[in-house]
């Protein structure tokens, strides 16, 4: 399985509950080696197997790279599109064309490019032996997600759907296909505004009234990749406490 932007947060969680499930685990980070190597080091102390591979996920030369490194490995029989950032904070007036580059280009022109890499894998139209994909979105997709970061919820939109249009292009190419919607879940992700302290006071607006864990995120995406999941496809799940 490989996971991308998975040094940390969500990503993490689901490396680490993959190597529990017996998958062989490239961990992706695009900075941080340390964080990354210490998935692996955790992974390998547990008894499972895993590898860290530096490349930055909107840059399409590493992304052609990280899957030509992992045929040298063996087949990939899961993909995981986790790596994303919120791309700043600021109201529309002051969006910048430089700032939807960045964000654009990892949020979602990267998560289409490693996911071409994968269906050419994956696809038994174009000899491989099937997969599964999951795509990570969040509920600011149909929210329309936090005043100031607008720009956020329109990437995660373009993932839903990319997600739905993709599954009716691979249903009968042996590829599943899905996205998970996490909701407020505590990672380091939302130190740009404020932190733990800022998103526990939000959580009294989520039904369940608390934030979630990475873990519980990482979970539903364990399912997909599952065979319990084995006629889930082209579904958009959100993990989000109702929200
Ligand atoms: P996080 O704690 O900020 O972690 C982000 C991860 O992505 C890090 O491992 C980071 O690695 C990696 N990354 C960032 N840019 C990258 C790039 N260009 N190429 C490769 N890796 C890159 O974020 P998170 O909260 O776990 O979020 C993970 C995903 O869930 C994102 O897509 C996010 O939009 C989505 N999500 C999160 C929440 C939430 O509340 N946390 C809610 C909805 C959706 P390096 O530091 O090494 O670059």
């Amino acid at each position: 399985m490989l996971v991308t932007g998975a040094s940390r947060g969500i990503g993490a969680e689901i490396a680490l509950g993959a190597a529990k499930e017996n998958y062989m685990v490239i961990v992706n980070y695009a900075k941080q080696a340390d964080d990354a190597n210490h998935v692996v080091k955790q992974i390998i102390s547990a008894g499972g197997q895993a590898l860290a591979m530096q490349a930055d996920c909107s840059k399409e030369e590493d992304i052609v790279r990280l899957f030509e490194q992992i045929d040298q490995i063996g087949t990939l029989d899961s993909f995981v599109a986790n790596a994303g950032i919120i791309g700043g904070q600021n109201p529309v007036s002051q969006t910048t064309a430089s700032q939807l580059k960045e964000l654009f280009d990892i949020n979602v022109i990267g998560l289409i490019l490693c996911t071409r890499e994968a269906v050419k894998r994956m696809s038994t139209e174009l000899g491989g032996i099937g997969g599964k994909i999951v795509l990570m979105s969040s509920v600011a997709a149909r929210t329309g997600g936090i005043a100031q970061e607008i720009h956020y919820a329109s990437s995660k939109a373009a993932v839903d759907g990319f997600c739905l249009g993709l599954a009716k292009e691979v249903g009968l190419a042996g590829i599943r296909v899905n996205a998970v919607r996490p909701g407020l879940i505590g990672t380091t992700i939302h130190e740009l505004h404020g932190g733990f302290e800022v998103i526990n006071k939000w959580a009294s607006g989520v039904p369940m009234g608390r934030i979630g864990q990475p873990q519980e995120v990482a979970q539903t995406v364990l399912w997909l990749c599952s065979e319990q999941a084995s006629y889930v496809h082209g579904a958009l799940i959100d993990v989000s406490g109702g929200r």
